[in-house]
């Protein structure tokens, strides 16, 4: 654990832990801004790729940029196009290729190809207006074998310094003031292999940057978080530097990997489980780093014992829905299909996320 301390970036205070939903094309689904302040959020991740695809580098530019357009004044922080690569392409070589110069990209039902550079990645996320800049980085699987992985790390590496490079650039055409610029982080690959993770990370302190990413897929066959390498990778990096655990959202992750020494978390998991019906709660009053896994409670909403029950999803939590709204209700909208049942089990998923970060900063403070 790292003792409790901010992110500054422009005029922001972030307090860390930060755990920042993910907004990928710009927005947190059904949400407003205004729902996203009234959980406690903080900071959304945005997807680079994905914003130049819809609604489009320059529609994004005609709208004012990110902050503007989602009108939210608050941390945005933005993911390069990597895991995408590794998502679609890595699975199906129809969506595109991988090579030395950056990712191409053919999207589904589209004739389109998409080529993304880390320098092209580097000047989006910089027209965007976005707070903290993600390297391009090549993502792979912890189990995939050790030629693959170290491909990945020297690629990442290589797209790391043309990231580097083209940061600067953007600092000096834009005329950036110091107290303005935008921070850039380096995403540290090398699935399972130790001396790769090293490699990388030695690698990424020496071209220098504002913060790391933990790449790569963070669990292994059995859904584990694989926390050996995680800590390893922790202790690469001087403490005075946040890590953020890219993709590392689930309840009980972040309570172990902030542990470890992590601070920043985004994920899709927990709105998309309130989406799906699967809402938190938890059987302890106040999580602590050291409170062990198990702690964790779903409500599956879509359960008939739902039907009359007068309480709210979780007894004890603030949050707009649980103040206002039965299970009952909740159960009857969701069957109805309803799209304020969407709203209101997100709202409550990610009020449970930022009640545990708050928990996490008091035990820590
Ligand atoms: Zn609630």
């Amino acid at each position: 654990m790292i003792p409790l301390r901010s992110l500054y970036v422009r005029d922001k205070e972030i307090k860390l832990p930060v755990f920042m939903p993910d907004a990928t094309y710009g927005y947190v689904r059904s949400l407003s801004s205004d729902d996203l302040r009234a959980v406690g959020l903080l900071a959304l991740m945005m997807n680079a790729f994905h914003l130049m695809q819809k609604p489009g580098s320059t529609t994004i530019q005609a709208l004012g940029g990110l902050h503007k357009m989602s009108d939210w004044p608050g941390l945005i922080m933005t993911d390069s196009g990597g895991f995408q690569a590794y998502s679609l392409i890595r699975q199906n070589a129809k969506f595109g290729s991988l090579g030395p110069k950056g990712i191409l990209f053919r999207p589904e039902h589209s004739e389109r190809k998409i080529n993304l550079t880390p320098e092209k990645s580097i000047q989006l996320q910089f027209s965007y207006g976005s707070d903290v800049l993600i390297c391009l980085d090549d993502c792979t699987h912890i189990n995939a074998g050790y030629e693959e992985q170290k491909l990945s790390v020297e690629r990442t590496i290589e797209w790391a310094k043309k990231a580097k490079k083209t940061y600067l650039d953007q600092l000096s055409s834009r005329k950036v003031e110091p107290e303005n610029r935008p921070l850039i982080f380096g995403v540290i690959q090398g699935g399972g292999e130790p001396e790769l993770r090293k490699r990388c990370a030695e690698a990424l302190l020496e071209i220098g940057f504002d913060g790391f990413g933990f790449g790569g897929w963070p669990l292994d066959d059995d859904s584990n978080l694989i926390t050996d390498i995680l800590e390893l990778v922790r202790s690469l990096i001087p403490e005075e530097f946040p890590i953020h655990a890219l993709g590392i959202g689930h309840p009980e992750s972040v309570v172990t990997a902030y542990k470890i020494g992590y601070e920043m978390f985004d994920c899709a998991l927990p709105t998309r489980d309130a989406r799906h019906g699967r809402l938190y709660s938890r059987n302890v009053s106040r999580i602590t780093p050291d409170t062990r896994p198990g702690w964790l409670k779903f409500e599956y909403i879509n359960t008939e014992t739902h039907i009359r029950d007068d309480k709210p999803i979780e007894e004890g939590c603030d949050c707009p829905t649980c103040q206002n709204y039965s299970m009952g209700y909740l159960y009857h909208l969701y069957r109805m299909r309803d799209s304020s049942y969407y709203r209101l089990a997100t709202m409550h998923n990610l009020r449970f996320m930022t009640r545990l970060i708050t928990d996490l900063r008091s035990a820590n403070a």
